[in-house]
């Protein structure tokens, strides 16, 4: 994997009172880049990071466990969160099913020092953007590519688990979303995704100060 650091703002500005402000990383890159085991090798190798879980309205996959992989609701009980203001950003995804990431969490674990992750769609990412400074937040904006779009074709295809009218949709998905690259701090492109993940735990160790 190779990784470019646009070198934009310094890492983890201090607060008022001199400690290091820790940053929300927002991770996005099109359906099948492999953003879920980039973020499972992480997991595994760095116990201490958090991944947010968000609330879908699509139906569970096999051997997704609500709670584990997503909060799964009906429409009614989205739209009541939403409509509470319990959602950081929602989005509709490919237009099939609505995302939105429960807001409180996040800021507990931000308030913890927890290193936090939300992986969601481009449009979701905007929408972070949109509110960070009216929450406080502090965002790193990381993009996980394919090493080409042919390659990201081939493992969408391959994945096997949508029906061949999803994955056209998810492949429209991608050409939007590659296309936004240039919106992000940083870029990962995962050609081996052990060392993608390794590529994400530095941008993570560098924005909360973690030497190891
Ligand atoms: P999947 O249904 O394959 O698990 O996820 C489909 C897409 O939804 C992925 O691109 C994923 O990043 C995005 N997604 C998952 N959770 C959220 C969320 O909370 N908000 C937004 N905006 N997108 C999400």
């Amino acid at each position: 994997a190779s990784l470019q650091q646009t070198p934009a703002e310094p890492a983890a500005t201090p607060d008022d009172d001199g400690t290091p402000r820790k940053r929300l990383v927002v991770l996005t890159g099109p359906a099948g880049v492999g953003k879920g085991t980039v973020e499972n090798i992480l997991r595994k190798n760095h116990p201490g990071v958090w991944v947010s879980v968000s609330a879908t309205t699509r139906k569970p996959r096999p051997g997704e466990v609500n709670g584990v992989n997503y909060w799964f609701l009906d429409d009614q009980q989205f739209t009541d969160k939403e409509e509470a203001g319990d959602f950081l950003e929602t989005a509709t995804v490919h237009g099939l099913a609505r995302y939105g990431t429960p807001l409180k969490p996040v800021q507990e674990h931000l308030a913890e020092g927890v290193p936090t992750i939300l992986e969601i769609d481009l449009q979701g990412a905007r929408r972070v953007k949109q509110r960070a400074k009216e929450l406080g937040l502090e965002v790193v904006y990381v993009f996980i590519a394919p090493p080409s779009f042919d390659e990201l074709v081939r493992r969408l295809k391959g994945r096997g688990t949508e029906t061949p009218e999803e994955v056209a949709k998810r492949l429209e998905t991608a050409h939007v979303e590659l296309s936004a690259e240039n919106e992000f701090d940083v870029t990962i492109v995962n050609d081996d995704v052990d060392k993608a993940a390794e590529d994400l735990w530095r941008v993570i160790a560098s924005e909360y100060g973690i030497t190891e």
